[in-house]
């Protein structure tokens, strides 16, 4: 079970790889968007946000107080009950969660060679225009469900933390079977 799990995990890793190679051009303000595996027990959850939509910008931190709003939204994405919360007859725990961002500056990336100076010449400029300065933050769970066929669904929270939040779009494989969903303020129940 546990390297089957493991194989799927790789698989769907690759599939996000992709994914968000091809995302960098057409990352939307106020969307984002949530990769689910639940496989047996285990659930992994994986959310790429663009950084406006936590912060409201995505240059560097200019200031002490956007510092600390950078700072702060790292530790409001690293406790999960900020993020979502599953339904609790299936009793999931969890187990690990780290996040991290491409926006300049901050620790959590300082192996990201990607300049975006203004007077900046030709090779970034398939990505982004030279103005513009795009960031993006990502965050991984996983959790252990002592009862996962008790899992009907999950409660979305990043609407309620986050303001500028207003659309994301959910990948899952659920149990082997694929499916995607489209969650907002009005409608963050993402069923399983
Ligand atoms: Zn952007």
């Amino acid at each position: 079970m546990k390297y089957c799990f493991a194989y799927i995990f790789i698989f769907f890793t690759f599939l996000i790889e992709c994914y968000a190679q091809s995302s960098l051009e057409a990352h939307i303000h106020g969307e984002a968007k949530l990769n689910i595996v639940f496989e047996g027990p285990e659930l992994l959850i994986e959310l790429k946000s663009p950084s406006y939509n936590l912060v409201g910008f995505e240059h560097a931190p200019k200031t002490k107080n956007q510092l600390e709003l950078v700072e702060n939204t790292i530790s409001l994405l690293k406790n999960f009950k900020n993020v979502a919360d599953t339904s609790s007859e299936a009793n999931c725990k969890i187990a690990d969660a780290s996040v991290s961002t491409s926006m300049r500056g901050i620790h959590e990336d300082e192996h990201h060679e990607d300049e975006h100076h203004e007077d900046e010449h030709h090779e970034d400029e398939h990505q982004h225009s030279a103005k513009e300065i795009h960031s993006e933050f990502s965050a991984t769970y996983s959790l252990r469900c002592d009862k996962p066929e008790n899992l009907k669904s999950i409660q979305l929270e990043l609407f309620s933390t986050f303001e500028l939040m207003e659309e994301i779009a959910v990948q899952m494989i659920i149990q082997g079977k694929q499916g995607f969903a489209e969650l907002n303020p009005d409608n963050p129940n993402l069923k399983l």
